[in-house]
């Protein structure tokens, strides 16, 4: 058996170890076998990597032009598509999903440093029109210090949207993964090297959460903070960083409702409403958990998503099925207690999807379930599962609908499906998400396409221009000269 591959921090330019010298066991999904090991890190290697970060910004990283700081972030998208089999190949590992998933995961993150390295020297500031005899100037200036916390389930997605926004600003990063995944993040900063990033400008530190990610969140050499994941850990750093008065951005997921009109474009909808759900193995912010289908269609709409779910194929990320594992055992047994406590509450599972025989025994399979009878207030109608369970209701008119939708803490996206376009447009007025799709459904949406929360979903947007510009302060500088 070959040995498990070593992997350490990258600080200031340099590959380190933990100073704890402890690691964490990086664990195959596909067949829960270890085949790497990260640093487990403490404070004494966040305090180097924020010192790092902060060191950067008084050296070539800050004199660069913004011009300069682009055209690094091209060259490193540039990198991580000649490295993209690469790249693919160890998400896919990392995290176990479906490699064509992987490839696509790839391709963004791409494309995330490829559009913020454009759009780099088009940020700017603006001037006000004031006092006679003076000049007012508003300059858009980084944060200093950002910090990054990365969930597991689109690592090198959230990183690319995250840091690179961020390196366009101005901004230097420290970045700490999920430990569960964190290998492309570490690989696509080697590969930022490479394209020329001036050592510091982006420092990433691996750990547990409850001690490398809290001791980022609550570190006074901080600027800005942004996270991604539960709404419990979102709360937890951002009352952390409260106390140094860091502004945060928080991305904490959703219960995304599909809600289907009699008059919708069933054959458009039903294959696009299954991916929503399966997409990563439901391990998804955005994912389409909640299928709200208008009573007259509703019979209907359940046999034919049925059939659907009984010819998904859960297996191995590498073998490119619909479904691969869940990320990690603790998860499997997450996913697995809720739906048990689902069919307890009078839950009925309509449709399964099948397991490939050739699954291994070891890995954290839950082939997809659809569910049906879901009383409305179960946990499952309520929160997220992050597992590939579809849960359907049925609702009379557009105003049933719509409180349906409206029914829970969250609010990050939801679809309309109706040929009515009035309907649609009145819908996506009244639903309460930071993205609606009509007739389609994005799971999270396009790298152009601001993405963010309402309600417990969180607040501040990533992606598009708005997610550059939220890696900006403002400065006003008055001149009074007569
Ligand atoms: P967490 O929210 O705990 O993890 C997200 C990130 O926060 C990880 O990098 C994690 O590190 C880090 N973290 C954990 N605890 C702390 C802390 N005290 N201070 C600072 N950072 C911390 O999610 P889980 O992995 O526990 O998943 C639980 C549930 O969260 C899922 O079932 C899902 O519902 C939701 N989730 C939502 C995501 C989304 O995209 N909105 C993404 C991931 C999870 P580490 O992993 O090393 O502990």
């Amino acid at each position: 058996m070959r040995s498990a591959q070593v992997h350490h921090n990258l600080i200031g330019g340099h590959h380190l170890p933990a100073s704890t010298g402890l690691a964490i066991d990086v664990v195959d999904p596909a067949d829960g076998t270890v085949f790497a090991t990260l640093p487990r890190s403490a404070l004494a290697d966040v305090d180097a990597a924020v010192a790092a970060a902060r060191a950067a910004l008084h050296g070539p990283w800050a004199r660069m032009t913004a011009t300069e700081r682009g055209r690094v972030l091209s060259r490193l998208a540039a990198l991580i598509t000649a490295h993209h089999a690469e790249l693919a190949a160890l998400e896919c590992r990392d995290t176990g999903k479906p490699i064509q998933q992987a490839r696509v995961d790839i391709t963004a993150c791409a494309r995330y440093f490829e559009y913020y390295g454009g759009a780099a020297d088009k940020l700017h500031g603006e001037t006000i029109p004031y006092a006679a005899g003076s000049t007012v100037m508003v300059l858009r200036v980084p944060h200093g210090v950002t910090a990054h916390i990365i969930p597991w389930n689109y690592p090198a997605q959230i990183f690319g949207r995250s840091v690179g926004g961020a390196l366009a600003a101005g901004n230097a990063c420290v970045v700490k993964p999920a430990e569960d995944a964190c290998l492309t993040p570490l690989r696509i900063s080697a590969l930022a090297l490479e394209a020329g990033l001036p050592p510091g400008a982006l420092n990433v530190v691996c750990g547990l959460g409850a001690e490398a990610g809290a001791a980022l969140a609550a570190h006074p050499g901080i600027n800005h903070l942004s996270f991604t994941g539960s709404t419990v850990t979102g709360t937890a750093v951002a009352q952390a960083a409260a106390v140094n008065h860091v502004p945060v951005t928080l991305e904490l997921g959703g219960k995304a409702p599909q809600i289907v009109f009699a008059d919708a474009d069933l054959d458009a909808a039903l294959p696009v409403i299954v991916n929503a759900i399966v997409q990563n193995a439901g391990q998804t912010c955005s994912a389409g958990s909640r299928v709200l289908v208008e009573r007259s269609i509703h019979d209907t709409v359940l046999e034919r998503l049925a059939a659907r779910f009984a010819a998904l194929r859960t297996g191995r990320g590498a073998d490119a099925p619909d479904c691969g594992p869940l990320i990690s055992a603790r998860q499997l047994a997450r996913v697995q207690a809720k739906l048990d406590s689902a069919q307890q509450a009078g839950a009925r599972v309509v449709a399964r999807a099948q397991r490939l025989p050739d699954a291994p025994a070891s890995g954290f399979y839950f082939p997809p379930a659809l569910l049906a009878d879901l009383p409305l207030d179960h946990e499952v109608a309520q929160d997220e599962v992050f597992g590939p369970v579809l849960a359907a209701f049925a609702f009379d008119g557009e105003d049933e609908a719509v409180q349906l939708a409206n029914g829970t803490p969250y609010g990050l996206t939801a679809a309309v499906w109706t040929r009515d376009g009035s309907r649609a447009l009145r819908l996506a007025h009244r639903i309460e998400a930071g993205q609606v799709f009509i007739n389609n459904y994005g799971a999270g949406g396009g790298i152009e396409l601001p993405f963010g929360g309402m309600k417990h979903s969180g607040y501040g947007r990533e992606k598009a221009l708005e997610g550059l510009r939220s890696f900006t302060t403002l400065k006003t500088v008055a001149i009074l000269h007569g």
